[in-house]
Order: C-alpha cells, then sequence, then structure tokens
C-alpha cells in the first residue's frame, strides 16, 4: 500500500468540501463548513442568498490599508454515470498516482481545491503577528448554473454597502501544466442570437405555392459565417462565430419546411462592442423574413497591466521560479461581475486537466503551491 502524507490544511479542507454533495446549484452544507473555518480568525459572514442560492461575504477587517477579495464557488457540475469514476466522486479518495498523491473527487480543481488553499493560506497569516489587509470570501453555490442569483447579488449588496474590494483574486482553475503557469486577465464576451426564419410550409411538388425556410436561412447563415468582425484587440484571441443550432424540416422529405430556427454564439474580443456585432447580424439578416433575439450573455473585461497583475506574477516567481502567461482565453466566468463593477480580476487557481470530467482529481503538491503563492500575495498586497 502506498503509503498518505499527513495531509496539509488545504488537503484536509478540500476533502471536507468534496464530501459535502454539492451539484450546482446546491452547496450541500459547504458554506456553513466554511464559515466554522472563518469565524474563529475573525470572519463575519453576510448572507445575500437570492432566489435559493448560498451566497455569502466572509470578512476580516485588516490592520493595513486596503481590501483583498477571494471569490469562488461551491457548486459542481453533474458526476455522468458514477460506474465510470474510479472513485466515487464524493468520497475524497486520496491514492498514489503518476504525479504523485492525488485527491479524487467532483470539485478537486474546480474549485474546491482552490477554496481550501484561499482558507488554508488564511489561516497561517491570521495566527501570526504580520499586519494583513482587509480580506474578503465572496462565494456562491451559482456558478455552474445559471449564473443570476450567484456572483453578480454579492456584487450588487458590496456596491450598495460601498464595500468592493481593491482586488479579486477568482480562484477558478487557470493553471495548465503546472500551478501559477497561466492566470486569466480577462476574458471574451459573449453573444448568442436565435434567429427564427419565417416561410411557408408545403409539398415539395409543388414550390411555386411554398416558401422554404430552409433556403430563405442558408444565405444568410452563410453570411453570418463570413462575417469580418474587425481586428482583435492585442492580448485578446479574435472574435469567433459559430451557428451551434439548426432546426428545421418535418422529418418527411416531401415537406416544404415552413420554419427553420437557427442558434448563433459569438465570443468577443473588446476590438467590437456588443451594438457592432448586433448591427453586423442585422446586415446580414436584411432583406430576409426572420424574428431575431440577440443578447448580450456576458460583458467582455480585462485587467490592464499594472501593480495588481506583476504583484500576482511576482509571488508565483517567488514560489514556484516560473514566468507566468497572462492569458484571456476560454470561456466566460465570474469575474466579469467583478470587472464591470470596476475591480480589477485576476483568476489564479490550480491546473484543469480534469476539470468537469470523469475522474476529476488534483495533486496534493498542487495544493500546497496554491497555498503557498496565495500567502505571498496576501502578504504583499498593497494599494
Ligand atoms: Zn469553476
Amino acid at each position: 500500500m502506498p503509503q498518505i502524507p499527513t495531509l496539509s490544511t488545504a488537503a484536509q479542507i478540500a476533502v471536507k468540501l468534496i464530501r459535502r454533495e454539492s451539484i450546482t446549484p446546491e452547496d450541500g452544507g459547504c458554506q456553513n463548513y466554511i464559515e466554522s473555518l472563518l469565524a474563529p480568525l475573525g470572519f463575519v459572514r453576510t448572507n445575500v442568498d437570492a432566489g435559493g442560492i448560498v451566497n455569502s461575504i466572509y470578512t476580516r477587517k485588516g490592520e493595513l490599508k486596503g481590501a483583498l477579495a477571494f471569490a469562488g464557488h461551491t457548486d459542481v457540475v453533474p458526476t455522468g454515470p458514477l460506474a465510470d469514476w474510479p472513485h466515487p466522486p464524493f468520497d475524497a479518495v486520496i491514492e498514489d498516482g503518476p504525479g504523485g498523491n492525488l485527491l479524487h473527487g467532483r470539485g478537486a480543481q474546480d474549485m474546491k481545491g482552490g477554496i481550501a488553499c484561499w482558507i488554508a493560506a488564511v489561516s497561517s497569516l491570521c495566527a501570526g503577528f504580520t499586519p494583513l489587509p482587509t480580506l474578503q470570501l465572496l462565494i456562491t453555490s451559482d456558478e455552474e448554473g445559471d449564473s443570476i442569483d450567484g456572483t453578480i447579488r454579492i456584487v450588487e449588496k458590496m456596491q450598495a454597502d460601498h464595500t468592493l474590494p481593491d482586488a479579486v483574486i477568482v480562484g477558478e482553475p487557470s493553471s495548465s501544466r503546472q500551478v501559477g503557469d497561466v492566470i486569466r486577465r480577462g476574458r471574451r464576451g459573449v453573444v448568442q442570437a436565435s434567429i427564427a426564419f419565417e416561410g411557408k410550409q408545403g409539398h415539395s411538388a409543388y414550390p411555386d405555392d411554398a416558401v422554404n425556410a430552409v433556403h430563405m436561412a442558408a444565405p444568410v447563415l452563410d453570411k453570418i459565417t463570413r462575417i469580418d468582425w474587425g481586428d482583435a484587440t492585442e492580448g485578446f484571441p479574435p472574435t469567433t462565430c459559430q451557428i451551434t443550432n439548426l432546426q428545421a424540416g418535418t422529418g418527411a422529405v416531401n415537406v416544404i419546411p415552413g420554419t427553420c430556427f437557427a442558434g448563433v454564439d459569438i465570443r468577443y474580443n473588446p476590438g467590437i462592442t456588443f451594438e457592432g456585432i448586433e448591427k453586423l447580424i442585422f446586415e446580414a439578416c436584411d432583406g430576409a423574413n426572420v424574428i431575431l433575439d440577440i443578447q448580450h450573455q456576458a460583458e467582455v473585461f480585462s485587467t490592464p497591466d499594472g501593480p495588481f497583475l506583476d504583484q500576482v506574477c511576482a509571488s508565483i516567481r517567488h514560489v514556484s521560479g516560473i514566468e507566468t502567461v497572462r492569458d484571456t482565453g476560454g470561456g466566460t466566468s465570474d469575474g466579469r461581475f467583478l470587472a464591470a463593477a470596476g475591480v480589477p480580476v485576476v483568476e489564479l487557481g490550480l491546473t484543469n486537466s480534469t476539470i468537469h470530467q470523469v475522474g476529476e482529481c488534483v495533486a496534493l503538491h498542487e495544493l500546497d503551491s496554491l497555498t503557498s503563492i496565495y500567502a505571498d500575495i496576501i502578504n504583499n498586497f498593497e494599494v
């Protein structure tokens, strides 16, 4: 039997969080457990529950100027078939693996492990006599689902109370191969459109009496996929557009379809605005009989180079000796709600090699690295 080492504080917390089953939007008792860890350190919990979602702000008033927040979520994505898992997803089994000891379970990387590291870092710092900035933890159970009543409600509460932090670390698993090799300093925005083409159903042998909605849709969708969205702002992937849904026809090949629905998903770069995208889609649909619904699902955001980003990278270099890539790839994240409120946002967390997968797991040494990096960031935080 391989030897399982004495667990670090972060690993112990991660185990207990994983064992609290919290498939989105459930919290599964995670936040009460988090409160039990933070209250003895001087944190006060403010509930911002909304629409059945558990949202909390934990605040510890600091001796130093400035407030640094950590944002995260306790909810996890569903497991899929349990039989496919090497270990039950909520048992938090630790076993020897190729990269050292592995902690298995849903949420190990995304992102109970990250929350555990921040709490472990805070615990060690609060136990010392070093003066600290004000620390806040912003935790929701609605990140993996609709994100309608999650972090956005926390941000609204903080805006109303004038308690927004000076900067925030979002603990999403940003890292690629090694903890800290990649941080996210922004994300592209999201625009989604649904287009209903309205024709007239009929017999395929009598096309003069019908209007084929698929024939209407084809040139318009072709135009949409060829739109020139303009030059990409440096530091961001270019704007991309995907037709993600297409529905038409009754199933019978001798019936001309009277309607055709298309779904379009656009990830946009700061080189274009929502209004600019709307205009280009309208132009592509011009002349066709369509009902168009365009929604701005997520704002683009970006934290400019500056002291906060520099300091996060310096802490990673100090602890791990690696140079960090300041990235803006991937989908959107809850960081957008804080960025929209004017708070500098950096996403820094564990590696993301098994997130949302069967067999999600994290190497225990990664938890140690991230805890040390977080502690270094808190220790050196300045406004
Ligand atoms: Zn996540």
